[in-house]
């Protein structure tokens, strides 16, 4: 058995060094192999979204797509000082995930993993019974889960194109990418859990499906989001100008502050409060969890989003200000509109207009966590139970279907 001294005395065997770099040129290849075997991919997605107006992007040839990740990669084989490290634009290995800098990164990809969940662990039997059921829901009640579905079948699709496809390229901290591949299998267990529900239920899978295209409250949504999309996925689309990392930055911003943190809350809230009313309990518990990891999803974003700021204070111009803060009042007008096109009438004891102050006190939340001003001075959450669902760890169930602890992440022990 070779020991220490063993090394020193017979020196004829020359030591390999701790760290053994590959050779730059081999990872350039690789990276560029992932891309282009990416392309198809970025084609298809975007044909998914495919629009009227399409962008410019769709045209761009593939072999002039240089991405962050192969500079980030091809950079330097010299070992990782976590200060060198930036969330955009670094030269260090995104290879290496330690040294950490962004430990807020981390911990929420730990967080993360430990409220694992999956929709089939979710019993649907009792809403399959009331939604088969003439009396079990009235029509404004069945017309909220037909459009809620409608929008969130593919809106979680939207984002899981929007991290793998574009923001995973742009983020050189490879902590951060650490999160958005956990967040990007969350976004496919969201779509995992609403087919779930629309096939358990057995609702017309074509109706719902096509929502997003058929619908124009959704519909609107989604339009107002897929030049956001479509920017950063843009195969020649790279960061390094402080125009693109804008460009970067706005479509961070829409979709944490926008998406997530507001297009989202007009189906939750509808659908939780089914639940409260002890209708739909599988489905809102569904709903729960999910709510929770977009939460999640939600904050990374925020940090992210602080993090580059803090980085390159240059980007954080009055214009530029000004053109987020138009875009958070667009927003508002277009859940606003989702509400009123869902609710036509009071339903579960909620009515659109109340959900025009819940969606100025959040605008205002998520504004002022990104350090602009609040939109809406003075407004009031009219849903404070919406904040305890968020909060709620999961040791037991909030609607008590059953007794589960999703903390999996902490329960293992090795003696
Ligand atoms: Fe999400």
């Amino acid at each position: 058995m070779l020991v220490w001294e063993d090394e020193v005395r017979n020196p004829a065997q020359p030591a390999q060094p701790a760290h053994q770099p590959v050779p730059p040129i081999a990872l350039q290849s690789a990276a560029q192999a992932a891309t282009l075997q990416l392309m198809p991919a970025v084609a298809a997605a975007t044909a998914v979204t495919a629009r009227p107006a399409q962008s410019p992007a769709r045209a761009v040839p593939v072999a002039t797509a240089p991405t962050q990740a192969i500079r980030a990669e091809a950079a330097s084989t010299r070992r990782v000082n976590a200060a060198d490290k930036r969330i955009i634009n670094g030269q260090t290995d995104v290879n290496q995930l330690v040294p950490f800098k962004y430990k807020w990164a981390w911990e929420k990809y730990l967080s993360s993993c430990a409220n694992h969940w999956m929709p089939s662990e979710i019993n649907m039997s009792r809403d399959i019974a009331t939604w088969k059921d003439p009396n079990g829901l009235t029509e404004d009640e069945r017309r909220i889960i037909k459009r809620n579905l409608g929008f969130f079948v593919t809106a979680d699709s939207l984002a899981a194109n929007n991290i793998v496809l574009g923001t995973y390229r742009h983020i050189t901290a490879p902590e951060c990418r650490q999160f958005l591949l956990r967040q990007a299998f969350e976004e496919a267990i969201h779509t995992h859990a609403y087919q779930y529900i629309v096939e358990s239920l057995g609702l017309d899978e074509s109706e719902i499906f096509n929502a997003y295209h058929e619908i124009p409250s959704i519909r609107d949504k989604d339009e107002f989001l897929i030049p956001f999309i479509d920017a950063i996925m843009d195969p020649a689309f790279t960061t390094g100008t402080p125009q693109a990392d804008q460009t970067l930055l706005k479509s961070l911003i829409v979709f944490a502050c926008l998406m997530e943190g507001l297009f989202f809350y007009v189906g939750f809230t509808q659908i939780l409060s089914m639940g409260r009313q002890n209708k739909m309990m599988g489905a809102a518990e569904q709903y729960q969890y999910i709510l929770r990891d977009e939460s999640m999803h939600c904050n990374f974003g925020i940090d992210l989003i602080n993090q580059i700021k803090l980085e390159n204070p240059g980007l954080w111009t009055p214009a530029f200000k000004a053109e987020i803060k138009a875009l958070f009042d667009k927003a508002v007008e277009l859940e606003y509109r989702y509400a009123e096109d869902t609710m036509p009438r009071g339903v579960l004891g909620l009515n659109a207009s109340m959900f025009k102050g819940y969606l100025r006190y959040i605008a205002n939340r998520r504004a002022t966590q990104i350090g602009l001003d609040a939109l809406f001075p003075n407004e009031e959450n009219p849903f404070p139970w919406m904040s305890e669902m968020i909060d709620l760890k999961k040791e037991r169930n909030f609607f008590e279907t059953r007794v589960i602890d999703y903390q999996t992440g902490g329960a293992l022990a090795w003696d």
